[in-house]
């Protein structure tokens, strides 16, 4: 790991919707999505704390495209918490679409955290849905287990990732996002927008290259 971030006991890694219907073949496919399972396997190995989200909506979710007649997927609406992009119906529960990516190999990973089960809103980062005020637990799930530092790999870098490692940030962990252990979807320069917005707010992008 780049960036002296050696790994001890307080750390942990958040993998990020590492699910079918976002790797290539999938719903909402994120370009190269599935080059990133075996660096994260490699990835998550070093990590002793490791959590993994996934993308669960159900039938008929807000964020489906299909759900807002006249629109479609990749529009961006005005929802009552803020701009919304709309996306293909994906990651519905209990489809193979939302079942992780099957070479995932992390069977140490301690919790599956699920978001995006709400229908009238979508969630994109772990911790908060997009209203930004609603909680998943999982603040307080780090904190009394002593996890200070959080790394974040996964799809989709300037979605997911982005929003989760942005409210990492803002609870007062120390975030470290592993970029080649993410793609991007990259809508209207969002992975270029992503870059900056995170450094901005003091995240660090870091690089599992330097030892791999
Ligand atoms: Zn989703």
């Amino acid at each position: 790991m780049s960036d002296g971030a050696i790994i001890d006991g307080s750390d942990v890694l958040i993998v990020v919707d590492v699910q079918n219907d976002f790797c290539p073949g999938g719903a909402l496919a994120v370009p190269r999505g599935d080059e990133i399972v075996p660096i994260v396997n490699r990835l998550a190995a070093r990590f002793r704390h490791v959590v993994l989200t996934q993308d669960w909506h159900p039938v008929g979710h807000f964020s489906f495209a299909s759900n807002h007649p006249g629109k479609k997927p990749y529009d961006t609406i005005a929802a009552p918490y803020g701009p919304q992009v709309l996306w293909p119906d994906h990651c519905v529960q209990d489809t193979s679409g939302a079942a992780f990516h099957p070479a995932l190999d992390i069977p140490h990973a301690a919790l599956v955290l699920r978001k995006g089960m709400e229908r009238s809103i979508d969630s994109y980062s772990a911790f908060y849905e997009n209203d930004r005020t609603t909680p998943t637990g999982l603040v307080g799930y780090l904190r009394n287990r002593g996890l200070t530092r959080v790394f974040l790999a996964g799809l989709a870098f300037d979605f997911c990732v982005r929003y989760s490692a942005e409210d990492a940030q803002r609870e007062g962990f120390a975030v470290f996002v592993v970029e080649d252990a993410c793609r991007g979807i990259d809508i209207d320069g969002s992975v270029a927008a992503t870059r900056r917005s995170l450094g901005r707010v003091g995240v660090n992008c870091i690089s599992t290259l330097s030892d791999a």
